[in-house]
């Protein structure tokens, strides 16, 4: 996986969220302020735009640019958020012109790891980080397993589809949602459906490339 291959990932989620915009929107209307959708759509068309304007010759300058991106573009909790967790991933894969499995593992690792020392979210908690915690673990597992590109990413979004879907019935603890209490309980967490959204991107990329 190359820079264009993250420039390809980027541009798949910038698709996705303009494509599933309302139906985020939608999710944040139900235990927040009706706004996740059109904040991601307007961060990932912003970043859409920097990386046209720049030279990012490297996976990590792709990240950089995309995490940097979304922290100045996107008011909200995600901005900063998913801002923070590319810009960790960037970190993480140094200046390598080729990343493989190992490495991205490692990474997505790294971006669980920079939301939740920014959110102070742990899993149970009803945000993002219980659809890219399982994740993260599934596809570090099946990568050290020694799984193939396709099988590791089939364990990547199952396992963020499963903890996405687990959220409807949580009680939000951290973010907007934690004001409603017990009343948060029945809808699935935003965050949580955009990071399965975003990690689809990725699966889909992979395999649009390799066929
Ligand atoms: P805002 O809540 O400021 O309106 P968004 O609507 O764009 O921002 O994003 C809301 C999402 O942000 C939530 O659904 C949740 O997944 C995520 N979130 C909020 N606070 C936290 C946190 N402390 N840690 C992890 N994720 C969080
Ligand atoms: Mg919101």
């Amino acid at each position: 996986m190359d820079a264009g291959f993250f420039r390809a990932w980027i541009a798949e989620i910038a698709a996705v969220v303009e494509a599933q915009r309302d139906h985020l929107t939608q999710l944040d209307s139900a235990i927040g302020d009706a706004d996740h959708g059109i904040n991601l759509a307007r961060g990932f068309g912003a970043v859409q735009g920097a990386l046209a304007d720049a030279d990012t010759p490297t996976p990590a300058s792709v990240l950089l640019l995309t995490g940097s991106t979304l922290i100045s573009k996107v008011g909200g909790a995600s901005g900063p958020l998913y801002g923070t967790a590319f810009r960790r991933a960037s970190k993480a894969l140094g200046d390598t012109p080729e990343v493989d499995l190992a490495a991205l593992a490692a990474a997505l690792e790294a971006a669980l790891a920079g939301v939740q020392k920014l959110g102070a979210a742990r899993e149970g908690e009803k945000t993002m980080v219980d659809a890219l915690a399982p994740a993260a673990t599934a596809f570090s597992k099946a990568v050290a397993e020694g799984a193939s590109t396709d099988d590791a990413l089939s364990a990547l979004t199952d396992a963020a589809d499963a903890g996405a879907q687990a959220t409807i019935s949580m009680q939000a603890l951290k973010g907007r949602a934690s004001y409603l209490g017990p009343r948060s309980v029945g809808h699935e967490d935003p965050g949580a459906a955009s990071t399965a959204l975003i990690l689809h991107a990725l699966r889909d990329v992979a395999t649009a490339q390799a066929g």
